[in-house]
């Protein structure tokens, strides 16, 4: 059974030309992409995207970095897709991440982080939403 989760390169990997090598990474690791793009994301779509955050410390620091630049949300397939994917990208934390791990390799601290995951099946399916139509998805 084959599951959704949504990845997004923040804008710090898009800066450092690494789309590429992230991207490599996600596919060598058995996920297929039903859909990616490069966009820049409003204010207004960074507050509503990370809404579960609205309470968190550091939800004005976070809504400024995604808002940064432009970022590349992808829309990834694979069984048990949630889980492998935070797996492949590693903690929150790059410090705490494990080694071969995107934000081991990429990140450069806990907020500038690299990539984005989703944390359950519910959630990967309204952050798909997000950023994509049905019709940009295969
Ligand atoms: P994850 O992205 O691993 O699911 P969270 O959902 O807890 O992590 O946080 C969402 C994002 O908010 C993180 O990826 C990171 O960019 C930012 N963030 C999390 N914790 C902090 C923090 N203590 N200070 C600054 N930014 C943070
Ligand atoms: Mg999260």
């Amino acid at each position: 059974m084959s599951n959704k989760t949504l990845a997004i390169i923040k804008p710090d990997a898009v800066k450092k030309n690494v789309i590429g090598q992230i991207v490599t990474k996600i596919t060598e690791a058995g996920f297929k992409i039903n859909g990616i793009k490069q966009v820049r994301m409003s204010k207004a779509s960074a507050e509503a995207f990370y809404e579960v955050h609205k309470e968190r410390p550091f939800y004005n620091e976070l809504v400024e970095f995604m808002t940064s630049g432009p970022v590349v949300p992808i829309a990834l397939e694979r069984e048990n897709a949630v889980a492998e994917y935070r797996k492949l990208i590693g903690a929150t934390d790059p410090a705490q991440a494990d080694e071969g791990t995107i934000r081991k390799l990429f990140a450069a601290n806990k907020a500038e982080n690299a990539v984005h995951g989703s944390d359950s099946d519910e959630n990967a399916l309204i952050e798909i939403g997000h950023f994509f139509s049905k019709s940009e998805l295969i």
